[in-house]
């Protein structure tokens, strides 16, 4: 069975950044910041174009999407550039990113019309740490699901996932098609070359809208307020454990 790789990738804060939190103690300052693609989808995409270098006729075509502001086109031209053959914008204009269940719909949206059979996405994106999208997609396609990925090998319809669980390695398996979250030591992401970034400009980049889709974005939760955590008071050199029992004894630690 070939396979038609879905990759949902995410514009977020570049992970080398430093966020601020903006005036208004609403949110994270994204004016004149650095944005990139979140570093788990990288992982997703990864691999994809992997899987379909590494299979001849295995892969029929790797979709990638992104769901965000008209200037996501800039993320999603470097996913074309790394190898996704075509992609999708869902442009959401000014509007505020959707929380995962709203995008976790307008993917369902994407599956369809692409007829993907196979879902790769980040195990969590930086900015909110949702750690959702994957799962609730999963529901509502009524698909089974394999997160936090650190190896995957398709046979056939057959998909083996060995996932990253607490202090070890679980394996599953599962007959396509199926949703898949990745972790961290799936794979070391490439970078686009220059020419492949010059041929992604011609690569297909389709926009739509959330109503296009008949997908309401409109948020559940309201953010109450985002602040910095509080600062460490300076710790003290001591100059011998004697001492150091002496200073723990004297604040109660001890
Ligand atoms: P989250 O559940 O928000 O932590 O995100 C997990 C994964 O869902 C990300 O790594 C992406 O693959 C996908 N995802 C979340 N939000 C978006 C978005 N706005 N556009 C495209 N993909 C997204």
């Amino acid at each position: 069975m070939s396979l038609r790789i879905l990759v949902p990738v995410k514009r977020v804060i570049d992970a080398a950044v430093k966020p601020r939190v903006n005036k208004t103690n609403t949110g994270v300052e994204t004016q004149g910041v650095k944005f990139s693609i979140n570093p788990f989808c990288e992982i997703a995409l990864e691999e994809a174009v992997k899987l379909k270098e590494g299979n001849k006729g295995l892969v029929e075509s790797i979709h990638a999407v992104s769901i965000g502001p008209t200037k996501a086109q800039d993320i999603l031209r470097i996913a074309l550039a790394k190898g996704a053959d075509t992609s999708t914008l869902v442009d959401i204009g000014k509007a505020e990113a959707p929380e995962p269940l709203a995008v976790a719909k307008l993917l369902q949206k994407v599956v369809e019309k692409e007829n993907s059979n196979i879902i790769l996405l980040g195990k969590q994106a930086i900015d909110n740490d949702s750690n959702q999208t994957g799962q609730i997609l999963a529901g509502l396609l009524k698909w089974p699901q394999a997160t936090n990925a650190a190896k995957v090998v398709v046979e056939g319809d057959k998909v083996t996932v060995t996932r990253e669980v607490d202090g070890g390695e679980e394996t599953i398996s599962s007959k396509l098609p199926i949703v898949i979250t990745t972790d961290l030591r799936l794979n070391e992401p490439r970078y686009a070359s220059l020419p492949n970034i010059m041929k992604a400009k011609k690569k297909p980049l389709t926009a739509v809208k959330p109503a296009d889709l008949g997908v309401d974005i409109t948020n559940r939760l309201q953010t109450v307020s985002v602040n910095y955590p509080p600062t460490r008071k300076a710790g003290v050199v001591v100059g011998s454990t004697e001492e150091l029992v002496e200073k723990l004894k004297a604040n109660g630690s001890l």
